[in-house]
């Protein structure tokens, strides 16, 4: 993918473990993972997150201070609320984008002359296969 073209290594690396996760990752647990491949400072971590967020390849859950791989790097726009389902026993999570919510929420912002610069939605419960 073209993206993964411009990541410094750090970044690749990051990126990898997130998408070879089965539940959202911390920075320190992203860092334990990553200290055999030579990467022993958070700040480090901190950075490549940084960056793989601002590319819009890695979503950080607010809620559980973690982070996830975009489920759908190309697919999605991020100029959008994207949403997240996440399974408090297998630790899986759904990304996903609703227009509906979406615009009501711009509508609330609007009538209010409330100014949002992020929006985060995580619905934090039991998943079909835990169920
Ligand atoms: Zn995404
Ligand atoms: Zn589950």
């Amino acid at each position: 993918m073209a993206e993964s073209e411009k990541l410094t290594k750090n970044q690749a690396l990051v990126l990898e473990r997130l998408e070879a996760a089965n539940s959202p990752l911390s920075a320190y647990e992203l860092l334990d993972q990553l200290r055999e491949e030579g990467i022993k400072a958070p700040l480090q971590i901190y950075r490549a997150l940084e960056k793989l967020q601002a590319a819009d390849l890695v979503h950080r859950l607010e809620s559980l201070n973690s982070f996830v791989a975009c489920a759908e790097p190309h697919c999605h726009a991020h100029e959008g609320l994207v949403a997240f389902a996440i399974c408090e026993n297998c630790g899986d999570v759904t990304e996903f984008v609703d227009a509906i919510v979406q615009s009501r929420l711009a509508e609330w912002s609007n009538k209010r002359d409330f100014v949002p610069s992020k929006t985060s939605l995580e619905i934090r419960g039991i998943c079909a296969k835990c169920a």
